[in-house]
């Protein structure tokens, strides 16, 4: 599922609105969502929340880290706890292979073009519809018609 670069990766840069927490990203992102559930509209004050979901060995923290908020049962949301910045979801304690991280964090966001729609049911109705796949829950869910 992975795009294919046709060159070496460039490493992709990114942080916070104040800059205190900043991070790179060697390898390219596995899969990039789009969250349309309340917790991500909630946490990031936003209509939807695009999120890179990524190889953990591949995140570096270069200055600050984040703060970890916890939001659930099964999850960890991590922010600046300088300026509030939404940066990234991860299980709690930090374990896994994978990490995610706010698509709108990164210092090139353009380059980060989710690949499909999660909790797809519960987007607002006057976010614009595209072509994209739309999963029902997480991107393991099935796919809506
Ligand atoms: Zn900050
Ligand atoms: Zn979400």
């Amino acid at each position: 599922m992975s795009p294919r670069p046709a060159k070496a990766f460039e490493p992709l840069s990114g942080g916070c609105l104040c800059r205190a927490v900043r991070f790179v990203l060697s390898a390219p992102p596995d899969y990039i969502s789009n969250c349309h559930c309340s917790m991500c509209r909630r946490q990031s004050g936003s209509a939807c929340l695009p999120f890179a979901t990524v190889p953990r060995a591949a995140l570096r923290w270069m200055r600050g880290r984040p703060r970890w908020y916890r939001s659930s049962a099964k999850a960890r949301r991590g922010f600046c706890g300088r300026c509030g910045s939404t940066l990234a979801y991860d299980l709690p304690g930090g374990r896994g292979p994978q990490i995610d991280l706010a698509v709108g964090a990164f210092d090139r966001a353009e380059r980060l073009a989710p690949q499909w729609h999660v909790y797809y049911p519960d987007k607002l109705a006057w976010v614009a519809a595209d072509r994209l796949p739309r999963h029902v829950r997480g991107s393991r869910s099935p796919l809506m018609r």
